[in-house]
């Protein structure tokens, strides 16, 4: 029996996806590229933010429209969506065949039983990759959250903050190197909370280093790191283990002390700045990434006005703002006053028109240096790389003319010529 697995929303979904499709294939399963040449069709929710949701209903809404052509079709929607709103669902969408919240293990071997021809012993020497080219490994390495930022649906959808057991993410990490991921991506919400709920403190240096020495493991990008949880001696610790790239990617969301409290993000602008500073001094090869919230409520022009300051006085590498919207069950929802739509729309405009600039000049920095990438893609006239700043899917694309003996997953040097805001181009050096 074929299967279609379509995983929406972050990349913690995407380990999630990956860890599913792989048991479908090593019961016996094959892949179908297409939804429609699929016995089951398997969604991977996202119930974060209004598009999102909007996202996952329509993409719902679009399967199960297979089935009118394909009536033997069965359609499974489970996560996040269906975490938060599994009684709507239910009653509105009657025609999904099966609807779970998180797969557990019975429903997992549920819906793998379906397939009478399965093989008895699944195979799980074998590791595939479904959602990322071979050489790209996400690798999550805890559930939950319990930062409990006002504005944010998670911790009511994922529950309390959990570290998984190091063994088992060490054995995960051992086969994705094992099928060819040269490139590892470190997940979690909060990845600094790593070991809290164990051991009372952040473990997360022990279990880098752990991952530092699985073979065929050549790039270690770590991912969502509260400003809370970090401090310049934890960045020391964790940035001085080989393979861990200068790959920065802390949310900050905003730098005003008053909405910073509204957040409920328990840090200060002078820990920010302290940690910006920090960087910058002891990493000058580091990329870093961050995000922002604009049009928070109560949020005034004077905070806008910081957030725009600080900015222009710590230029940042990678940068993604968002309009504040209102998410129901959050604490924030119930915040007054709100800002205007139209107000937090504008601010944004302005805030991604500006970095937009310093990003430009952020990657000018770059030019004629001569820099290691990764090859995500060979193509007939030219190769598509990313260097150590550029996270995949997310940052900078660097482009390669020519035709080169290289594949997906080589590290090659280049020079870079040219840099936007945001990509590159570079030319191969011998
Ligand atoms: S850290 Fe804050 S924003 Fe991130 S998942 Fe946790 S509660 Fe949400």
């Amino acid at each position: 029996m074929k299967f279609h697995l379509i995983s929406l929303g972050c990349t913690k979904n995407t380990a999630d996806s990956e860890f599913i499709a792989n048991r479908f294939a090593s019961a016996g399963w094959s892949w179908a590229e297409k939804p429609e040449m699929a016995d089951l069709i398997l969604i991977n929710t996202c119930g974060f933010i209004k598009d999102a949701k909007e996202e996952s209903l329509t993409t719902i809404m679009n399967n199960l429209s297979i089935k009118d052509n394909h009536p033997d079709i069965r359609v499974c929607v489970f996560g996040c969506l269906v975490k938060r709103y599994r009684a709507e669902i239910q009653s509105e969408i009657p025609e999904i065949d099966y609807l779970f919240e998180f797969l557990s293990e019975d429903q997992l071997k549920m819906l793998i039983s379906l397939n009478s021809n399965n093989r008895l012993t699944p195979d799980y020497s074998q590791s595939w990759r479904f959602f990322t080219p071979s050489h790209i490994g996400i690798l999550k390495i805890a559930e939950g959250c319990s930062n409990r930022c006002s504005y944010c649906a998670i911790p009511g959808i994922r529950g309390p903050f959990y570290s998984r057991p190091q063994a088992e993410i060490l054995r995960d990490a051992q086969k994705l190197a094992a099928s060819g991921a040269k490139e590892m991506s470190i997940v979690a919400q909060d990845i600094t909370r790593y070991g809290t709920d164990i051991e009372g403190r952040c473990t997360l240096p022990a279990l880098v280093r752990e991952l530092s020495a699985v073979t065929g493991l050549e790039w270690l990008r770590l991912h969502y790191m509260h400003p809370r949880g970090l401090t310049p001696r934890l960045i020391d610790e964790l940035y001085s283990i080989p393979k861990v790239l200068p790959y920065f990617d802390i949310p900050l969301q905003h730098v005003s002390k008053r909405i910073l409290e509204a957040m409920n993000r328990h840090t200060s602008p002078e820990h920010l700045i302290r940690l910006i500073d920090h960087i910058r001094r002891n990493y000058p090869e580091g990329t870093i990434r961050t995000t922002f919230i604009v049009g928070f409520p109560g949020e005034q022009k004077r905070d806008f006005d910081k957030l725009i300051d600080f900015i222009e006085e710590h230029p940042l590498d990678r940068v993604g703002a968002f309009a504040y919207s209102e998410e129901e069950g959050t604490a924030a929802e119930k915040l007054k006053p709100r800002v205007r739509p139209s107000t937090r729309q504008a601010r944004l405009d302005q805030l991604m028109t500006l970095q937009q600039l310093i990003v430009g000049e952020q990657n000018q920095k770059l030019l004629n240096r001569v820099v290691n990438v990764i090859v995500d893609e060979v193509q007939p006239e030219r190769v598509l790389a990313r260097t150590a700043g550029d996270a995949y899917e997310v940052d900078n694309v660097t482009t390669i003319a020519g035709k080169h003996k290289v594949k997906p997953g080589d590290i090659i040097r280049v020079r870079i010529v040219n840099a936007d805001s945001y990509d590159f181009t570079a030319e191969m050096v011998a």
